[in-house]
Formats: C-alpha cells, structure tokens, sequence
C-alpha cells in the first residue's frame, strides 16, 4: 500500500542523489515527498565505496570546490547518521603511496603551504606493514569513505515505513503533465525531479543531455591481519570494510558500458593489488557499474528548459559522495526559495546551445 495524497515532489530515483536530496528536502525544508525507485540492488552507488578525497594526486592540490564541499559533507552525513542513528564517515585517511624522491619533496613542499595544506599531513608515513612504499606515504586530511549502503537502506527503510515509496521502474506513458501539474500512478506532486543516474538515457524529458558514461569496477578481497590503518592509494583505493575484508577499486572504461564484471577489469585490478600488498589474499566479489559522468565534468542541476517543474539532478561522477550533499541542498534552495544555480552546474548550459 502506498500513499496516493498530494506531495511537494516526487523524487524518481534512490541512489545516492535522490537520497541525498529526500532527505534534504524533508529534514530542512519539511516537504512531503514520494519516491518512485526500482530495487536493482547493484547500481552505481551500490557497489561504490563512498570514498571522498579532496586532493588531485598529479599536482597535489584541492579537487574543484572541494574547500566548500568538505565542511558541507560532514555536516549533512553526520546529521543523517544522527537522525537515523548510524555511523555514516568512517575517519580512514587515505594514504597516497608516494612514488619517488620528487614525488616525496612535493608531498613535502605542498603541504606546509595553503590551499594544499588544509587536505596534506606534513608527516610522511615511513611504512605500513605488509605494504610497498619506498618513499613512504602521504595521509590525505578530510579524506575517508561513507557508509553508503547503510545510508540507502535506512533511507529506504524509513520511505517504506511512511508508504512514501513505490518499488517498480518508473513508466513514463503513466506520468500525466498538464500544465505543470504532475500525476503519476494516482500520486499527486508539485514538482517531480530525476535522479536516475545513468539510466537517464532513458528519460524522454532529459536524455539530451550530453552524458560521457564510464563503467567501473571494483573487487572485494579478503587480507587477513593486514591492518594499514587507512585507505591504501597506489592507482587503485584499498579501502578496509572490517573483518579482513577490503573493497578495491576501481576501473574507468569509456567503450564497453554495461554492468558486466569483466576480466580486463579484473585483471587490472589484481596486478595493481599485487603492486601494492605483499600479503596474500583472496578475492571475494567482483562488481561493475556505469558511473553518470558528464562531458564538462559537471553536475546536471535545474528545471526543464520547456516542462515547468519538472527538474533533474544528476552527473555527479566520480566524486558523487563529495557533490551530492552539497548540491542536493543548492537544487532544494533553488526549488523552494528561487536561489540562483550557478551556471557551471545549470542544465541551462546546454540547452542554451541547442
Ligand atoms: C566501481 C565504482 C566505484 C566508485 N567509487 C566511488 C567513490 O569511492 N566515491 C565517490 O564519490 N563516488 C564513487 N563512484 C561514483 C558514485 O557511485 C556515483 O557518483 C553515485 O553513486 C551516483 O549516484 P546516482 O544517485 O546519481 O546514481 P545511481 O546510483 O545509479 O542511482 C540511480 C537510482 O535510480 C534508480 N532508477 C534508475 N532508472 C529508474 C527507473 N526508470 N525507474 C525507477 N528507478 C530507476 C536506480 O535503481 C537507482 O536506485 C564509484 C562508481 C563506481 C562504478
């Protein structure tokens, strides 16, 4: 049984986009939403790790926004951890395996000088056990990973709980606009919003928009009693999961987009471990997913050029955990009190073009 009243939005999509922007919708603003989501179990924000890390490893300096973007994520996770009473950041810093005399003096000249230094620990990590690193490590500050699929479950809990959830692919022929008037499956809403991830391609309203899919993939492998005490970063994340399992990832491929785990990727991966670690271990779980990347790296935020209401929030990549807190609550501000959208991240960009 699911709620057929009159709701502010209906939200087309729960990965971590929609969650992000469901919860910032009801627990900042106090709007009444709806979710329409299919339980697919293995999308993108399924199988990611929920890693953030501020830092571009070529130049050692912040990744675009992300002096905005760190404060804004550790607020909004940890209000969603108290409000839903899970651990949502686990406190790994991920320790960038240095490669070289030069990489080490930059490491070292970097991060005793402002903006690279609020994201750099000034001490480099001799050694890990069980681990290669000749020219030691560098610790990543206000970096570490989320508990994602904690966050996706509880939130869907919580939809289903208060019949705010409809579990089935979203047909399109059964959503009625009139005049910016939404209905959809006897459920009324103000404004609806997708957050579909790489199934836009999809969606009749938005699938103009100019995607650059990547697939990747990631392992899990089990390592017993190797304890790096943060996320080993060697090309590849090894990221600990607790119980001697590790997440590793991950792959990026531009030609073959599907959800196949494949042996290119595989392969790949098990050489970068072997690279890294010098303790055996076991592969677990091989995963592939489409990552919603974006031809101009930017996220895909704002209402439809001609379809009044009807909105889109999506292309937040690979850095989807740092973003989507962040830009869940620039969508809702623009939404609920006409907040301007900058026009890096406004779909406006394009459709202008057209
Ligand atoms: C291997 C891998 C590792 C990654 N690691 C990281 C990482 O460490 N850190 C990081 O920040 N990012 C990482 N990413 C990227 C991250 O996963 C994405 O940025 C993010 O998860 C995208 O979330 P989304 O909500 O936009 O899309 P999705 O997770 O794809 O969610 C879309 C949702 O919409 C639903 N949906 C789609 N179409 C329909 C329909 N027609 N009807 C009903 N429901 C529908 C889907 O079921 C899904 O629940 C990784 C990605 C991959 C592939």
């Amino acid at each position: 049984v699911y709620n057929t009243g009159h709701f502010d939005y209906l939200i087309v999509g729960q990965g971590l986009a929609g969650t992000c922007l469901g919860h910032c919708l009801e627990s900042k603003f106090k709007r009444k939403i709806f979710v329409v989501d299919r339980d697919s179990g293995r999308d993108c924000s399924r199988i990611a790790v929920g890693g953030f890390n501020p830092l571009v490893f070529k130049t050692f300096t912040p990744t675009w926004k992300s002096l905005e973007f760190i404060p804004f994520l550790y607020e909004f996770y940890k209000g969603f951890g108290d409000e839903y009473h899970i651990e949502m950041i686990s406190e790994n810093p991920v320790l960038k395996t240095l490669k070289g005399e030069d990489q080490r003096r930059l490491w070292e000249n970097k991060s005793t000088s402002e903006p690279s230094s609020f994201f750099m620990d000034d001490r480099i990590r001799g050694s890990i056990d069980g681990t290669v690193g000749p020219y030691g490590f560098g610790a990543v500050k206000q970096s570490g990973n989320i508990n994602m699929v904690g966050m996706l479950d509880e939130y869907r809990h919580h939809l289903k709980l208060n019949n705010q959830l409809l579990e089935q692919s979203f047909d399109y022929s059964l959503l009625e606009y009139k005049e910016g008037n939404i209905e959809y499956n006897g459920i009324k809403a103000d404004k609806i919003v997708f957050c579909l991830g790489h199934n836009n391609t999809e969606n009749p309203f938005f699938k103009y928009l100019p995607f650059k899919l990547t697939k990747g993939e990631a392992l899990v492998i089990k390592v017993p009693n190797w304890n790096p005490d943060g996320i080993v970063h060697n090309k590849i994340n090894i990221v600990p999961m607790g119980e001697d399992l590790f997440w590793v990832g991950s792959t990026f491929s531009w030609d073959e987009i599907d959800t196949i785990p494949s042996q290119t990727g595989k392969f790949y991966l098990l050489k970068r471990i072997k690279e890294t670690l010098t303790m055996d271990f076991e592969v677990v779980d091989h995963m592939a997913g489409i990552r919603p990347t974006v031809k101009d790296r930017r996220p895909l935020l704002g209402e439809h050029p001609k379809f009044k209401n009807v909105f889109v929030f999506n292309g937040i990549g690979t850095r989807g955990v740092m973003l989507a807190p962040y830009f869940a609550n620039e969508l809702a501000e623009h939404m609920e009190n006409g907040k301007e959208l900058e026009r890096e991240v406004h779909i406006r960009r394009f459709s202008e073009l057209k």
